[in-house]
């Protein structure tokens, strides 16, 4: 437990879609607060005009809903820090970039286009270690400042870097980051449209916020001296960092969209569980320090912590993501996969078909360990809502031999005897006709799970009878005996 309550923060700018690296960056701030009972907040960072998209806030308001991480405070709850879209908060960014020049800490800039790229060839060609803007602006007197300003002449607002100490940086993740003051570009503040760039929206909301602890992906920290400057400047408070490791492709590289889905709504569309999602983000940089790979959500609260972030790139495996998929869905409660199974059927052929939830919850039992998405459910299950029409040709070839029908037959006088019977009569029926016949349990089992489901996989033979019923299971011994025909 760390000492202050904390308020972290997930702060994106709306793409379209909510990156996986996003979410793992919204889930660890999360982790973090719900750890240490702090406050989780959303704040959008809407500023750069040219990256505007159409509908982009609202769908990742939604996607954090689906996914359960929901803010404590943000666009849609509201909070005491409000409002948490930027683009409602131009007139904050102003005051404090007008107090930053009135301390010397920023300066105006009316340098065009032209002139800042003619001096970017001009350093490339000389092959400067660094191509920064040249100060040209910073000594205009205050006469021609307000001159040019009242002429409306477009400008920009500048961070003032002057030689001085080391930068130094406290990254929970990365330990002491140290920046050498001459490599920190003179930063664009306030952008010519009145907008200010991220940075200076970024450290004015993250004060204003009262964030105590800055969470968020690797490629930021270079960003993080001209903030940490920011906040020197403004005699603010400095928060804590934790840059959180890149994610990568299998081949190292950074994760890309070439590569494969990046996009939660991807995952979600393709049917993975919000759990198994969250479980695999949570595990892109994180480990308890054992074994252990499944993890609910709840859990993961219990055990997260900054400290046990790594430092290196971690590595996007889908066949992990598979793996805990299957898993995510084997741990749910009957009840709990019921709808989902429901909304499958729906789907599916059989939909016109009425089945009790008494009945559907137990095929869910016998299935839960047989799916990887609740999308195999009707194809790898088919046989509990109507009666095979074919037989696996394999089966019948392994499995159906020449004496199989005689000995069905003696199977189903014994399960005749039966009263309403569940897993255990079916066993100790079948093996006691294995024994009078003289022959293998197996020589029984298989034609009877071939008979009944028309395949060779699937739960436990006991079960399906139970779940099928002693009239169902009859009538379809007797049809495939019927129709089973060797050559
Ligand atoms: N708006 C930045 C992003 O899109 C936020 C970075 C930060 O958390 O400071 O990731």
């Amino acid at each position: 437990m760390i000492n202050e309550t904390p308020r972290v923060r997930f702060a994106p700018s709306p793409t379209g879609y909510l990156h996986v690296g996003g979410l793992r960056t919204a889930l660890y701030n999360y982790l973090f607060a719900k750890h240490n009972n702090g406050t989780f907040i959303l704040r959008i960072e809407d500023t750069d005009r040219n990256r505007f998209v159409e509908g982009a806030l609202e769908n990742l308001l939604d996607t954090m809903e689906w996914v359960g991480l929901v803010p404590d405070e943000g666009p849609r709850q509201g909070g005491i820090s409000g409002p948490y879209i930027q683009s409602e908060r131009l007139d904050i960014y102003k005051k404090y970039a007008d107090e930053l020049i009135e301390s010397g800490k920023a300066y105006y800039c009316f340098c065009s286009s032209e002139r800042l790229e003619e001096l970017r060839d001009t350093q490339l060609k000389a092959k400067v270690a660094q191509v920064k803007y040249d100060k040209h602006c910073l000594n205009l007197s205050k006469q021609e400042i307000s001159d040019r300003l009242k002429n409306g002449e477009s400008h920009v607002i500048r961070l003032n870097v002057e030689p001085g100490s080391k930068v130094k940086i406290k990254d929970i993740v990365r330990g002491n980051v140290e920046f050498d003051r001459s490599t920190i570009d003179y930063q664009v503040l306030i952008k010519s449209d009145g907008y200010p760039t991220y940075h200076m929206a970024n450290v004015v909301d993250d004060h204003l916020m009262k964030i105590t602890h800055v969470i968020r992906g690797e490629e930021w920290l270079p960003s993080t001296p001209k903030h940490v400057l920011l906040y020197e400047f403004l005699n603010w408070e400095i928060p804590e960092f934790a840059h959180l490791p890149l994610l990568l492709n299998a081949d190292k590289s950074k994760l890309s969209k070439r590569q494969g889905d990046v996009a939660v709504e991807d995952y979600r569309e393709k049917g993975y569980l919000k759990s198994s999602l969250l479980n695999f983000v949570a595990m892109l940089g994180w480990s308890a320090g054992d074994d252990k790979e499944f993890y609910t959500l709840k859990e993961l609260i219990e055990n997260f912590s900054l400290e046990r972030v790594q430092k290196s790139g971690a590595v996007f495996n889908i066949d992990k993501l598979n793996w805990l998929n299957a898993e995510h869905i084997k741990n749910q409660t009957n009840e709990e996969l019921l709808p989902f199974l429901k909304k499958e059927l729906e789907k599916s052929e059989f939909r016109d078909k009425t089945f009790s939830d008494e009945y559907l919850l137990k095929v869910a039992g016998a299935m839960k360990s047989r799916l990887n998405f609740y999308g195999d459910f009707i194809e790898r299950s088919s046989y509990f809502f109507e009666e095979p029409k074919t037989y696996s040709q394999d089966i019948v070839d392994k499995r159906w031999k020449p004496e199989t029908p005689e000995h069905l037959n003696k199977l189903i006088s014994e399960f005749e005897k039966l009263e309403n019977p569940v897993h255990d009569q079916y066993e100790i029926s079948l093996k006691k006709v294995a024994e009078e016949l003289n022959i293998g349990g197996g020589k029984l089992i298989h034609p009877v799970r071939l008979a009944v489901s028309g395949i060779g996989v699937g739960p436990g033979l006991y079960e399906i009878l139970e779940i099928l019923g002693k009239e169902e299971v009859i009538k379809r011994i007797k049809t495939a005996i019927d129709k089973i025909k060797l050559d």
